[in-house]
């Protein structure tokens, strides 16, 4: 049983600082750091201009610079083999391959926003699993960001928008913002309802009252930039555009229900419907009723893996197996096509919650997952010291 612990601030921000003097020469001058999110419900429905409630993890990414004199932007990291070397002037849209697009597409978007950074060394590390589902991208791209307006003794408030724009722009993955948002404005103990339609960001208390909330990354990789994810968000603009609104928040069930063609229905109909469960998962919460979230969960799993097909195997068989042995709510959550999934498990019930998934995945022939104590965590910040 393998459960991903989170690690102190203090010491990892420590080992992040001694590696990049190991690397570079010198210490660094900042050190960000940027949880990662597991995202409680309201999947699709970021960029349809709707509601989600994720909550910041304690699992982060930390990121450690030192301005330069020159124009050089070196970044390496601890979770990949190769670095990244390149002049301040090249980085930008269509120009950076692989993992480092994310670290210096933010310090592209920063200075589009008028920020006046120069060249400079990143490192970065991370106690976010990559690729689960649980928002690496942009734990990574906030931390970086982060680190950078400190160096220039700069606020936050450009951050969400750089690190929305490092990806869907210069990485290319068409996300719609939940990520950025709740890495950046996360509060200890609560989730973070998000309206992406009015920007608007409510922090709903979260009294766990016994309960645990547990992650269950299966270990499957997603991947946003192949055609999955953007096939389901041009399905979801089609259907948008087919019923003559702006996006789905607009549009009723009813008048989705008649939209002629059965897979743009289907879409359209899991983002209608989980925009309401995140309501009814909001109202259940303001009466500490978890009992009253299993059913709605339970209703967005199964929207996910029929109308807006994301589920797999994997997320089917942790969901079902959570269940069965006593978590009182489990669903898929993020972007789908693997990743990870989410179970709210009274206390007692966690360790044999574990064992139950690990001894299904074994029976089925799957990979050995990891797990998560979703402990709901602050948002970005520096690390002192
Ligand atoms: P998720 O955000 O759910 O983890 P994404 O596909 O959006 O999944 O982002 C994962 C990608 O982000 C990785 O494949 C890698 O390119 C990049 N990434 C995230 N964290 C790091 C890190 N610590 N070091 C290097 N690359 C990272
Ligand atoms: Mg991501």
């Amino acid at each position: 049983m393998t459960l991903v612990d989170p690690g102190d601030p203090a010491e990892l921000a420590a080992s992040v600082r001694s590696a990049f003097a190991d690397r570079y020469g010198e210490p660094p001058t900042s050190i960000g750091r940027a949880p990662g999110r597991v995202n409680l419900i309201g999947e699709h429905t970021d960029y349809n201009g709707g509601l989600v409630l994720p909550v910041a993890l304690p699992h982060a990414t930390y990121a450690a610079a030192r301005p330069r004199e020159d124009e050089v932007v070196r970044v390496a990291s601890l979770q990949e083999d190769q670095p990244w070397e390149g002049s301040l002037d090249r980085i930008g849209p269509g120009s950076v391959e692989g993992w480092a697009g994310y670290a210096v597409g933010v310090l592209w978007a920063l200075r589009e926003a008028g920020h006046d950074l120069t060249g400079v060394d990143l490192l970065v590390d991370s106690r976010v699993p990559l690729g689960a589902g649980l928002s690496s991208s942009a734990a990574l791209e906030c931390a970086v960001g982060v680190a950078l307006l400190d160096l220039l003794g700069a606020g936050t408030d450009d951050l969400v928008a750089a690190g929305i724009r490092a990806e869907t722009e210069v990485v290319g993955a068409p996300t719609g913002g939940m990520d950025q948002t709740v890495a950046v404005r996360g509060v200890e103990g609560a989730a973070l309802l998000i309206d992406l339609e009015s920007g608007e960001t409510t922090p709903v208390p979260l009294d766990l009252a016994g309960h645990t909330l547990l992650v269950t990354d299966t270990r499957v990789a997603h991947e946003l930039t192949d055609g999955g994810y953007g096939s389901r968000r041009a399905d979801c603009e089609e259907a948008a555009r087919q019923l003559g609104v702006a996006t789905l928040r607009a549009a009723t069930l009813e008048a989705v229900e008649a939209l002629a063609d059965d897979r743009v229905r289907r879409r359209a109909r899991h983002v209608v419907t989980e925009i309401q469960r995140v309501r009814d998962t909001v109202a259940a919460l303001a009466a500490d009723d978890w009992d009253a979230v299993g059913p709605i969960f339970d209703a967005s799993h199964r929207s996910m893996r029929t109308d807006f097909e994301i589920s797999c195997p994997e997320l089917d068989c942790a969901v079902a197996v959570a269940v069965q042995a006593g978590a009182v709510a489990a669903r898929m959550t993020g972007g789908g096509f693997g990743g990870s999934s989410v179970a709210v498990v009274p206390d007692e019930r966690v360790e044999a919650v574990m064992r139950a998934v690990d001894a299904a995945f074994v029976l089925e022939g799957f990979r050995s997952p990891l797990h998560l104590r979703a402990v709901p965590s602050a948002g970005a910040g520096v690390v002192p010291g």
